[in-house]
């Protein structure tokens, strides 16, 4: 019973979310594009129908929203802007840390101002030397008695402008380490990075530490996790979230092309009754429905914590983000010369689509990944033969 009523609240939460996102974010997503920001009343409206909690479990002050739930809100995004997936998909990444590797102090002490929004997520992996290669990264974490020591310096850091806390990857005594910097700590410098052709929305910041003291119990999980399980285990959540949102843009870019091809007339007719125009109809309906399955076949191995869960939401990601770059560019094509004017979203669309192969692994991380994973696979499929 109190399952049900669980499952119907969620439902309810969900169907909100949705219609927020609709109404408040996908109305506006071009104007925050020019903006290069999200205006501070859609901040206000994120955190007021939950979407900072959507991640969080209900006893950490979060609505808990299950794999499946939370990929449809990531859809939503996907559909509506990708600069405000951005915004999820880092917050979500820094809480889904916590819940996985943080003490029992840390939870209690940051999940509940997470969930509400009072403070926003960023997660600071990347530098101008270590992209892709993760472990090339130079920042430092030195320990000098019960405090840890981080200096460094941070590329690339979505809604790094805002955000009140840091989940920062550094080295510590040689090994990656992951550490959780208050925004308010000393020693820190933010520049915001303007004019990025994708995501531009995103409030991306270069982030600098400067012999910044931060308390050792900051630390994330303990010295034996390092690269492969906490900033593999956020990661995935990353790549979980672009999946979706990847799916939820190729969506947009699909209506707007049936849209589009119905209206405009070209020899006497419309775009829509010219093969080579239903040829790329055809392509983006049954590549973003591919696309969606695959982000509903992660869903379920998440639900089922299934042991090749990683490995089939990478699998989502990599189709999904493939599916939304070839949408976007038939989109473009579609819309002729109308697709370059900003009249059109369909230009935002293809900006933000090449992002999605680069984000939380790139597309040939992501092939090396797979298929060091082919033998498996194949191996599994041997019993349907
Ligand atoms: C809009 C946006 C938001 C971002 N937000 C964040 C954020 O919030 N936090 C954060 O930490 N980072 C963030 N990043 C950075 C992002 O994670 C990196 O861009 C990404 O990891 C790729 O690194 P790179 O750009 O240095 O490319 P590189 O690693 O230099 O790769 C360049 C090219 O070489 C290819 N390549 C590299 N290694 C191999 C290999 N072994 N085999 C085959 N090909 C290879 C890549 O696929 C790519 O095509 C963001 C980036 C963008 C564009």
């Amino acid at each position: 019973m109190s399952a049900a009523v669980d499952l119907l609240e969620r439902a309810t939460q969900v169907a909100r979310l949705k219609s927020m996102i609709s109404v408040a974010i996908a109305a506006r997503a071009d104007d925050f594009d020019a903006a290069g920001e999200l205006p501070a009343d859609v901040l206000s409206l994120c955190a007021q129908e939950g979407l900072f909690g959507m991640a969080i479990p209900t006893g950490h002050g979060g609505i808990g929203l299950d794999p499946r739930e939370l990929g449809e809100v990531f859809e939503s995004l996907g559909r509506a802007s990708a600069s405000a997936l951005s915004l999820a998909t880092v917050h979500v990444m820094v809480c889904s840390a916590l819940l996985r590797w943080g003490s029992a102090a840390q939870k209690q002490r940051w999940l509940p101002h997470l969930a509400s929004g009072g403070a926003i997520g960023a997660f600071a992996l990347s530098e101008a030397e270590a992209g892709s290669d993760a472990n090339a990264v130079q920042t430092t974490l030195r320990s000098e008695s019960d405090e840890i020591v981080v200096d460094g310096c941070k590329a690339w850091i979505s809604f790094g402008t805002i955000a009140g806390l840091f989940l920062v990857v550094g080295k510590l005594d040689g090994r990656i380490a992951a550490i959780l910097v208050d925004r308010s700590t000393p020693g820190i410098d933010i520049e915001p990075i303007d004019g990025m052709a994708g995501f531009r929305a995103g409030m991306l910041a270069q982030v600098r530490f400067e012999g910044c003291r931060v308390p050792r119990e900051n630390l994330l999980g303990s010295a034996d996790f390092g690269l492969s399980q906490i900033v593999g285990s956020v990661l995935d959540h990353g790549r979980y979230s672009i999946a979706w949102g990847a799916v939820g843009l190729a969506q947009a870019c699909l209506q707007a092309s049936v849209d589009y091809a119905a209206k405009r007339r070209q020899f006497g007719r419309p775009l829509q009754e010219h093969q080579l125009v239903q040829q790329m109809l055809a392509d983006m309906m049954v590549e973003h429905r591919a696309a969606r399955l695959m982000c509903l076949d992660a869903a379920a191995a998440r639900a089922n914590r299934s042991p090749d869960m990683i490995v089939r939401t990478t699998a989502a990601k990599y189709v999904a983000a493939r599916a939304a770059d070839r949408a976007a560019a038939a989109a473009m094509q579609i819309h002729g010369a109308n697709g370059f004017s900003t009249r059109y979203p369909v230009q935002r669309f293809q900006r933000d689509a090449r992002v999605f192969g680069v984000i939380e692994g790139t597309t040939q991380i992501q092939q090396v990944l797979l298929a060091q994973h082919a033998p498996q696979w194949a191996d599994g499929l041997k019993e349907f033969f």
